[in-house]
């Protein structure tokens, strides 16, 4: 069976896109820990990241750079934050989120709650910046 990110890639289920190629698909995260947190997908299904063939990974951390440069324009912040889980979707993902200090990419804090058009302004600025 498909998963829910192999179903966004097709766009059966919808999400807020920052950016796509052939091989990858980034959008934001619908549970973000900060405004910008985007997740950054292979369109191939796999569950474990380090079960990607090695092109295919190594071209995933170029592919999240181009995002991770476009998130830092849109959204002010020290850095972008990089973390790996997969504990709940099993599709490989990458988190980027925005971050000025460590406790910005704690996932066991609360997630923030954005209206639908905060989440559409920040892809489109995101978008925009790439
Ligand atoms: P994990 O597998 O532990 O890295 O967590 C999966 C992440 O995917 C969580 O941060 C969720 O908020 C996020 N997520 C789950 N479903 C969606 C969706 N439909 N659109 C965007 N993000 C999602």
């Amino acid at each position: 069976m498909a998963t829910i990110f192999s179903k966004i890639v097709k766009g059966e289920i919808p999400s807020y896109k920052i950016a796509e190629d052939e091989h990858y698909y980034a959008f934001l995260d619908i549970n973000p820990l900060a405004k910008g947190h985007t997740l950054v997908i292979p369109k191939q299904e796999t569950d474990y990241l380090f079960d990607l063939e090695d092109d295919l990974l190594a071209g995933m951390m170029v592919f999240s750079k181009k995002v991770a440069r476009a998130i830092e324009k849109a959204v002010p912040c020290k850095r972008i934050g990089v973390a790996v889980l997969g504990l709940e979707v099993p599709h490989a993902h990458i988190h980027l989120v925005p971050i000025n200090a460590e406790s910005d990419i704690s996932f066991s804090k609360p997630k923030l709650q954005l209206s639908k058009e905060e989440m559409q302004a920040i892809a489109d600025k995101i978008r925009q910046s790439i």
